[in-house]
């Protein structure tokens, strides 16, 4: 079979060898399932009914708005039918299930999606069109041949399989962990979209925004995932397999080599501390972070609670859930951020119309301000987890003063209530803000005035200022933190806070990049907060370089005119300083 190489966007670091398993654009999980060859004559009657059963349906169907008098909506419903009747679409999967002796729901699987590619490949827009119509009856048969919670189960994957997706959503990815899910890549995505920061999560090889992976890719071909460079190796040759192979055993290397400075100090050469946090999206990921020697938690991403599940999390609910990470932390600082739904982090349990949440919709804090008492459930149940360790709260997506004094009054509206019921709370738990909207930045000496601590957000920042999705795949040559503009308001922000005597945490995805973390040590970060697979990566830079040198980088990147030159100077000065960084990378 022939080597196909897919390039995409690297979301989660390492490389994994594995066979694939495609969750395709409806989700459906289907594993193959060998049958004996006396199940052959049953297999292929029980999918013969369940394409008169998809029939009959839509015969069903058809008559109901036959009866409504709405006859162009009938046309989809002959254009299904004629699908189902198509002999050789049949012929096909009884033939494929006598010679394969797979079950009836993964042979009529396989061939929809043998179709789907032929039709996604044709330069005409109607039959393009008919790829839809044949999506709908997939579905439809299946769900006749399967019952319609297995479809959904990843619980069904039994062996070590790598999983291509169009797209994760958080329920796929919050249900991937601790299973034999090895590493997986999507058809959608750029790196700060959810998909990449859970892979990271999970700790598994990911690659993400491949655009057609999902037609390229069939089940079962064996795959390289390099989460290094972002690309994904269909039927790799003995050649690239043998080097690749070499460059997993230099990752695997350099990983355990660097554990032996987990419990070390956090410092320069010369001398300067940097705090280094983790960004914590599920409870589950507790374990890993607290081996991962990072001082706290930076980022709780209270969001991924509210997901997955058909109600809001009550007050009591979330207490608990706090209050167990705060505890396991055993006094490292954990800042638990207050629900910033909106972007890709959409919550459909809260039935926001979907065209309100895109990044420049209803969202972050935004959204909270007209939700009291979604906000207030939540801040109560942080207030009460603060008695219990080290917390500190902040508010995502903060866009000037007002919106910090709105959110404070409600905090102390929730305060106030506490004190009368008698609940105990910390009353001097910092509150902060994230810096993560242009404007912010450029009101960040106000606002210092009036927070106790900053936490830039560059996800959203470098969004924000370029005026591209974070998410989507197509923009994704343009999403630059290393361009001067982002450089600079992050030197404001800072300068900003350090006058009014506050620190400053960033805890976007680029603080887990060995060269971005260097220019943001040399411009005065006080803490980086980031995945807790990059943790020590980052530890070890910061242990081989100085201060010093680290300034001297950063101030000659804001005054460069490119995110080209930046990257070139501080890799070649990083280079030199440190060479050893780069062993196991390209
Ligand atoms: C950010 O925007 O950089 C950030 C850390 O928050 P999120 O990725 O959750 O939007
Ligand atoms: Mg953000």
């Amino acid at each position: 079979m022939e080597e196909i190489i897919l390039k995409g966007v690297a979301a989660a670091p390492g490389i994994i060898f594995g066979y694939a398993f495609i969750l395709d654009k409806q989700d459906f999980v289907i594993a193959p399932r060998t049958i004996m060859e006396n199940e052959v004559p049953s297999e292929i009657a029980r999918f013969l009914e369940a394409v008169i059963h998809a029939k009959d349906e839509i015969v069903d169907l058809k008559n109901k708005i036959d009866a409504q008098k709405r006859a162009n909506e009938t046309q989809i419903f002959d254009a299904h039918l004629m699908i189902l009747e198509d002999r050789s679409l049949i012929n096909d999967v009884e033939k494929r299930i006598r010679a394969e002796k797979l079950s009836a729901e993964y042979i009529f699987m396989e061939v929809i999606r043998d179709y789907l590619s032929k039709f996604a490949n044709i330069d005409d827009e109607y039959l393009r069109e008919r790829a839809s119509d044949i999506n709908d009856i997939g579905r439809r048969v299946l769900k006749n041949l399967v019952d319609e919670d297995r479809l959904h189960a990843l619980d069904n994957v039994e062996e070590k399989l790598i999983i291509i997706g169009h797209d994760l959503s958080p329920s796929d990815t919050a249900s991937m962990y601790n299973k034999n899910i090895i590493g997986f890549a999507t058809d959608i995505g750029g790196k700060t979209s959810h998909t990449a920061i859970m892979a990271k999560s999970l700790g598994v090889p990911a690659v993400v925004g491949l655009k057609d992976a999902t037609l390229r890719i069939r089940n079962q071909d064996y795959l390289i995932v390099d989460g290094e460079r972002g690309m994904v190796v269909v039927n790799p040759k003995e050649e690239t397999l043998s080097q690749y192979k070499s460059q997993q055993t230099k990752i695997q290397e350099t990983r355990d080599r660097i554990q032996e400075i987990k419990d070390l100090p956090c410092e320069t050469t010369d001398g300067k501390k940097i705090g280094l946090y983790a960004n914590l999206e599920l409870p589950e990921e507790m374990p890993a972070i607290i081996s991962s020697g990072a001082d706290g938690i930076g980022l709780y991403r209270t969001e991924f609670f509210y997901m997955n599940r058909m109600d809001l999390p009550s007050e009591d609910e979330q207490f608990e859930v706090y209050k167990n990470v705060v505890e396991q932390m055993k006094g490292g600082m954990v800042t638990i951020r207050t629900l910033d739904i909106g972007g890709d982090k959409f919550l459909s349990t809260l039935q926001i119309p979907i065209d309100m949440s895109p990044s420049l919709g209803w969202r972050g804090i935004q959204f909270c301000l007209r939700q009291p008492d979604i906000f207030k459930t939540q801040l109560r149940a942080i207030l009460r987890a603060s008695a219990f360790g080290n917390l500190r709260l902040m508010y995502p997506m903060i866009s000037g003063v007002q919106e910090l004094r709105q959110a404070n009054a409600l905090l102390e509206e929730a305060k106030l209530n506490l004190k009368e019921e008698g609940v105990a709370f910390d009353e001097n738990m910092p509150v902060g803000v994230m810096i993560e909207i242009p404007a912010a930045a450029l009101m960040a000496d106000m606002l210092a005035r009036e927070t106790d601590f900053f936490s830039i957000g560059t996800n959203d920042l470098i969004q924000y200022t370029f005026a591209i999705d974070r998410v989507n795949e197509q923009t994704a040559q343009l999403y630059e933190p290393a361009n001067p503009a982002i450089l600079r308001l992050i030197r404001v922000t800072i300068e900003a806070a350090h006058k009014e005597g506050i620190k400053v945490s960033l805890c976007g995805e680029m603080s887990g990049e060995l060269a971005l973390a260097f220019i943001l040590l040399g411009l005065e970060v006080d803490d980086l907060s980031m995945s807790s697979v990059s943790i020590l990566q980052i530890k070890n830079m910061i242990r081989n370089v100085t201060y010093k040198k680290a300034k001297e980088v950063a101030h000659e990147a804001v005054s460069l005119a490119t995110s080209e030159e930046v990257e070139t100077i501080t890799l070649n000065r990083l280079k030199t300083m440190a060479p050893d960084l780069f062993n196991a990378q390209h």
